[in-house]
Order: structure tokens, then C-alpha cells, then sequence
């Protein structure tokens, strides 16, 4: 039976409050690892990206990466946080075959960046997510188990690729969390994408999640209500979608309170997510601090940076998502509601790219939110997806406004464009589908169509103006709607005055 079943997940907050804490890990995309010029290329062969400092050889020394500080600072000053005047590095010792060093290099009791905060919005609400820390640190080897499985359990043999070791990670820790009550599962996401637009903004991270360049540890426990003691935690380990995340929480929400309805107690324990069934289970009991010996890296001196420095950085943040939402939203001069539309759709950045490559922001709506997401849900695709970019809606409409091109010609176009590596103007190009304007062409047809519809022509002759709209209807039909639907109006008109 599954804990939703055991206890229904409205139920839990008549009696319970949660609290959250989210550690979120970043990789960085610098060049070169955190202490040694080695690569951090993804993809390479195993092993040809190491070298006797990340693989914490004796006598090797490692050297600060100065891209990565900066990042740090970067992302420590868009949290709001405040930039230590000096801070250290520290061992945290453990024994672990991704690890040759036998300790990870991270940051302990002096970490870069401090006490920050930003604010986030569900259903409308804003709420603020306080922020503990933010450090730097290493990442560790990948191991590879094989077996059937795929997991080390049930492996016959496990392969280790060092090439990560020593990639800069940040990790991002938030104060507990409170005040969300049933909606903690949703905040909690829409922290980790707030995070995951704003790291995309400052060009600090790819912030792939599926490729693991950004993961999150969820904390969650329940205390009574009204009570002002913490409950004790579990810490739900890697999760790698913002799915996941609510999934994930929303589970352990109802498993705890299933447990201390029933009068139990709650193990500190980190679990594990799973997709297939969308429930947590447990994996080693929580170590605590003391387990990793920390102590400050003697072979790195403090970081100080320059205040200076510090303040020029500041000058590079771009302004937060939503800032820049509120900000599109004004310029573009969409309704509330058009706005609403976009954002659920998430065509924000595809239409902003449009609007940048030359098109009417309503113009851009136009396509993303009707033909071209009507053709996203058709293949269950985000609109990013799709194999047409900003440019080549951007040229489409620009046929368009020239006239080359009409709106029903622009939606066979799009069509094209889906299924071939050709441009817009290539295609309008190579199958004949400018507009015909050619006074000859169409008169032409008008005439035959006018012969055909005598009748009509009659009404049209003795005032019956509205009546024309058919004829032009049967014009566009014959000529694959590829006529310039004014200039046969035009033309209709003078032959029957
Ligand atoms: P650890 O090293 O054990 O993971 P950290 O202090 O690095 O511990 O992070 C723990 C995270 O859990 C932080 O985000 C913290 O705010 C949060 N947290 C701490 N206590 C609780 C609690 N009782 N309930 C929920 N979250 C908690
Ligand atoms: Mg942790
Ligand atoms: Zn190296």
C-alpha cells in the first residue's frame, strides 16, 4: 500500500507543518577543474582528464580557479547573499572508491557566500526561501556498475571514470523553510527552477538536470502545529527533475505523517526517489558532521577577494526572472491574461528570442501559442522542442509582412520547416509559394470565377457588397490560397462596377 493511501495528503496539515531544506548542487561550466588545469569537457574517454592533482597523488598542491570564484560570487550576490571578507576551504575525509583523494575539498565553517534570501511565487503567493550558504567544492569520479541492474546492488562489477573528479561544483543550502504548509511540495520546486533560470541568466552553468549539472537533496519533516521545536528530517538524495522534487516530497509528507499519526517516531535517514513508483525508501542512516572530520585544507590559504572586485561583479547580475517577466510584460504590452497563457506554456524565452530576432512581440505570440504549440502538444514536445528556431519564426513573419507570403501559406511553410532542414524563405523559394500579385494571373481566374457565379455577380452589381466575400473565397481555393486576397477584391469590384 502506498503512504497516500496510508494517509491522505490534505489530512497530514490538519495536525502537522512541514518544513523544507533544499541542497542543491551546481555544476560549473569553467574550463578547467576547481584546483588543476585539467579539462572538464564532458564525454571524453575515461581517465584521459586527470592528472596527479585531482587524483590526489603525493606531493601534488592544488591552485584555486579564479573563473570559479568569480561564479561563486556571481551566484552568491544574485541570492542576495552576503560575500565573506575571507573564507577557507576545508577536507571533509571519507573513504570512497570516486574518491582517490580519500577527502572531498569543500567548505566547512567559512563558506564564500552567506545569509541570502530570494522569493518565489505558487498560486500567486510570494514566499521567501532563506538561504544558509552558498560554497564551493569538488565534484567526485563517476562510478559505473555493471550488472543487470545498473545500480551497485545486484552489480557484477563496478568501472570508475575520474575525469569528474575535481569538476567546481556550488552548493546552494537553504534555512529550514516553514510557513508553506500544503503547498511545501510546489515552493520547493519552484525554488530549484527559480535557481535554474537565474544560474542560466548568469551564464555560471550549463543547468542541464537530466545530464545531472544540477541536483537537489530535499530535507522535509513535520512538526505539530503551533509547535516551535523541528521534527526530524530525512534528506531525499540527487533528485534530478523538478518533478521529482514535488513528487518526492509530497511522498515523504504523507509517509511521515502516517508514522506520527500512528504514534511513531521518524528515522533520520537519506532515501531515494523513485520514477517507476514514485515513492521514496530508505538508504544509510544520516551521518552527521562529525563523521567527516573537517578540517581546514593546509595546503590552500584563505580566499580574500578584493572588495572591489566584489562590487564590479555586482554590476554584472542581470535582474531576477521574474523582474525581467514583469519587465516583458510591460514592453510587450501583453493582457493579464495572454501573459498567463504564455508563462503556463512556457514559451517565455522562445518568444523573447523571437521578438529579439526582429518580430512583433504580438506577432511572436501569435505562432508560438497557437500553430506552433497546437503542433508541440500534437507530439507531446515543450516548444523549445520543436525543430523550428526563433529566426526562422522571425523570417516567416517577415514574408509575411512583405507580402511574399499570407497566413495559410505560412502554416504550409511551417509544416515544411518541421520536416526538413530548410528555411522559410528556401522553401517559399523553391516551391513557388510566393503570393501571386500579377494583375494578368488573377484576372484570369476572377473572370472565370464570375462566369461561374452569375448570380452572385448579379447581387454584387446591384449593391450586395458583403456577397463578394464568397467570390474571393473561390478565387483563393483555385489558386491554393496563394493570391493576394486584397488585389482580387480589387479587381472583383472594378469588374463588376
Ligand atoms: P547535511 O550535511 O546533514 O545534509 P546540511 O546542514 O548541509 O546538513 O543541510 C540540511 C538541510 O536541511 C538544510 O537545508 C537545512 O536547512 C535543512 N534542515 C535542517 N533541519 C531540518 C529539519 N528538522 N527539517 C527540515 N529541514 C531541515
Ligand atoms: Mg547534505
Ligand atoms: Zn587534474
Amino acid at each position: 500500500m502506498t503512504y497516500e493511501e496510508l494517509m491522505d495528503y490534505e489530512q497530514v496539515f490538519h495536525d502537522y507543518e512541514p518544513v523544507i531544506g533544499l541542497e542543491v548542487h551546481v555544476e560549473l561550466n569553467t574550463k578547467s577543474k576547481m584546483f588543476c588545469g585539467c579539462s572538464t569537457q564532458f564525454g571524453a574517454e575515461p581517465q584521459t582528464q586527470t592528472c596527479p592533482v585531482c587524483l590526489g597523488l603525493p606531493g601534488s598542491l592544488p591552485v584555486v580557479n579564479a573563473q570559479a570564484v568569480e561564479s561563486a560570487i556571481r551566484m552568491g550576490l544574485a541570492l542576495n547573499c552576503s560575500i565573506a571578507s575571507s573564507s577557507r576551504f576545508a577536507r571533509k575525509n571519507y573513504f570512497y572508491p570516486d574518491m582517490t583523494k580519500n577527502f572531498q575539498t569543500s567548505q566547512y565553517d567559512e563558506p564564500i557566500c552567506f545569509d541570502g534570501y530570494v522569493d518565489v511565487d505558487v498560486d500567486g503567493l510570494s514566499f521567501r526561501i532563506p538561504i544558509e550558504r552558498a560554497h564551493m567544492e569538488e565534484d567526485a569520479g563517476k562510478s559505473v556498475h555493471r550488472g543487470t541492474t545498473g545500480r551497485i546492488h545486484g552489480a557484477d562489477y563496478s568501472l570508475m571514470d575520474y575525469n569528474r573528479a575535481g569538476v567546481p561544483l556550488i552548493e546552494i543550502v537553504t534555512k529550514p523553510i516553514m510557513g508553506t504548509s500544503d503547498r511545501a511540495p510546489q515552493v520547493a520546486r519552484a525554488y530549484v527552477g527559480y535557481l535554474r533560470d537565474l544560474l542560466r541568466d548568469l551564464g555560471v552553468s550549463d543547468v542541464r538536470m537530466e545530464q545531472g549539472s544540477l541536483r537537489c537533496d530535499a530535507n522535509v519533516s513535520l512538526m505539530p502545529s503551533g509547535s516551535e521545536e523541528l521534527g526530524i528530517r530525512t534528506e531525499t538524495k540527487n533528485l534530478n527533475s523538478l518533478r521529482s522534487i514535488e513528487k518526492a516530497l509530497r511522498y515523504e509528507i504523507c509517509r511521515q505523517g502516517a508514522i506520527l499519526a500512528s504514534g511513531g517516531k521518524v528515522k533520520q535517514e537519506t532515501r531515494h526517489f523513485h520514477e517507476e513508483s514514485q515513492s521514496t525508501s530508505p538508504g544509510r542512516s544520516k551521518e552527521m558532521a562529525e563523521d567527516y572530520r573537517y578540517f581546514p585544507e593546509p595546503d590552500l590559504v584563505p580566499l580574500c577577494p578584493d572588495r572591489q572586485w566584489v562590487e564590479q561583479l555586482r554590476a554584472t547580475i542581470p535582474d531576477p526572472p521574474a523582474v525581467r517577466l514583469g519587465q516583458a510584460k510591460t514592453t510587450w504590452g501583453f493582457s493579464d491574461e495572454q501573459f498567463r497563457d504564455v508563462v503556463a506554456a512556457d514559451a517565455l524565452a522562445v518568444i523573447a528570442a523571437t521578438v529579439n530576432a526582429g518580430t512583433s512581440p504580438q506577432a511572436a505570440r501569435k505562432w508560438w501559442m497557437g500553430e506552433l504549440l497546437r503542433r508541440a502538444n500534437l507530439d507531446s514536445v515543450s516548444l523549445d522542442e520543436l525543430p523550428i528556431t526563433a529566426g526562422e519564426v522571425a523570417e516567416l513573419q517577415q514574408l509575411i509582412d512583405s507580402g511574399e507570403i499570407n497566413d495559410k501559406v505560412a502554416r504550409q511553410v511551417i509544416d515544411e520547416v518541421l520536416g526538413s532542414d530548410q528555411s522559410p524563405a528556401e522553401i517559399v523559394e523553391s516551391q513557388g509559394l510566393c503570393v501571386i500579385t500579377d494583375t494578368e494571373a488573377l484576372l484570369s481566374v476572377v473572370d472565370q470565377v464570375i462566369e461561374k457565379n452569375s448570380d452572385v455577380a448579379e447581387k454584387i452589381r446591384q449593391g450586395k457588397v458583403q456577397a463578394v466575400g464568397a467570390l474571393i473565397g473561390q478565387v483563393m481555393a483555385q489558386m491554393s490560397g496563394q493570391a493576394d486576397a486584397a488585389k482580387v477584391r480589387e479587381l472583383i469590384m472594378s469588374r463588376l462596377s
